[in-house]
C-alpha cells in the first residue's frame, strides 16, 4: 500500500507541467476492496474516495462515514436512474452522467432535494459499444442540454480502451471540455494517471497502485 508515494508522484507530475501542487485531486478508489485496506488509507488521512456501485458504496461507507463525517466520496461507475436518489445522498460527485434519461432524473431530484452533486459527463471518448459514455460528436449538444436543466456541471470523464495510447483519449477530453468552459477533467488511472496530469486531469482516480490488486474480480 502506497498512498505516500502515490501522492508523490502526483505532486511531480503537477510541477513537471507547470500545475499548481495540490491541483489535481487523488480519488482513491475502493471498488471491492477489503474493508481493513480501505480503514489503513482512512488512518492515513486521506478522504476523497471513489467507488463504482452505488449498491456496494451504500453497503460500506456509512459506517465508515460515523467515524469519519468528512469522507468525499465519488461515484465513478454506472448509475441507474432508480439508484439516482440514493446515489444523490451518498455521494459529494457524480464522475458518470451519460445519457439524457439519468440527466433528467437528476435534475429532478435535485429540484426536490433542494442540492445537486458536482457532476462529470461521461464522454466515450473511444467510441465503444460496450462502454458508457456520450460520443464525442454529441457531446456538445448533451452539455448544453444539461446546463439547460440547471445541473451543476463541473467537467468531463473519460475511459479510455485498454489496447489505445490514453493521452490521444485526455487530449480529446481537454479539448471538448475547453469548447465548452468546463474546467474539471477526471482522467487517468493507476497505470496512466501522470499522464493525465500533464494533459490536464484535475481529478485522478486511482485505485490498484494504492490499495493493491483488487482481490474479487469485478462484477
Ligand atoms: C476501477 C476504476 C478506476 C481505478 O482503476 P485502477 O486501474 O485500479 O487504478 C478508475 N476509474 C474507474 C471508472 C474505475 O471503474
Amino acid at each position: 500500500m502506497s498512498l505516500q508515494e502515490i501522492s508523490a508522484r502526483i505532486t511531480k507530475a503537477e510541477t513537471a507541467s507547470g500545475r499548481d501542487v495540490g491541483a489535481v485531486k487523488l480519488i482513491a478508489v475502493s471498488k471491492v476492496q477489503p474493508n481493513e485496506r480501505v480503514a489503513e488509507v482512512l488512518a492515513l488521512g486521506h478522504r476523497c474516495f471513489g467507488e463504482n456501485r452505488v449498491q456496494e458504496a451504500v453497503g460500506k461507507w456509512p459506517e465508515f462515514k460515523l467515524q469519519y463525517p468528512d469522507v468525499d466520496l465519488h461515484l465513478i461507475g454506472p448509475l441507474q436512474t432508480n439508484k439516482a436518489r440514493q446515489a444523490l445522498d451518498l455521494f459529494s460527485t457524480i464522475h458518470s452522467v451519460d445519457r439524457p434519461k439519468l440527466a433528467n432524473t437528476l435534475a429532478r431530484l435535485a429540484q426536490e432535494v433542494g442540492t445537486c452533486p458536482d457532476l462529470f459527463i461521461q464522454v466515450n471518448t473511444g467510441e465503444e459499444d460496450q462502454k458508457a459514455g456520450i460520443l464525442p460528436t454529441e457531446a456538445d449538444a448533451f452539455i448544453a442540454d444539461c446546463r439547460g436543466l440547471d445541473l451543476p456541471i463541473q467537467g468531463l470523464m473519460c475511459i479510455p480502451p485498454v489496447e489505445e495510447e490514453p493521452s490521444l483519449h485526455f487530449a480529446l477530453l481537454a479539448k471538448i471540455a475547453e469548447r465548452n468552459g468546463l474546467k474539471g477533467l477526471s482522467m487517468g488511472m493507476s497505470s496512466d494517471f501522470e499522464q493525465a496530469i500533464a494533459l490536464g486531469a484535475t481529478h485522478v482516480r486511482v485505485g490498484s497502485a494504492i490499495f493493491g490488486e483488487r482481490v474479487k474480480p469485478e462484477g
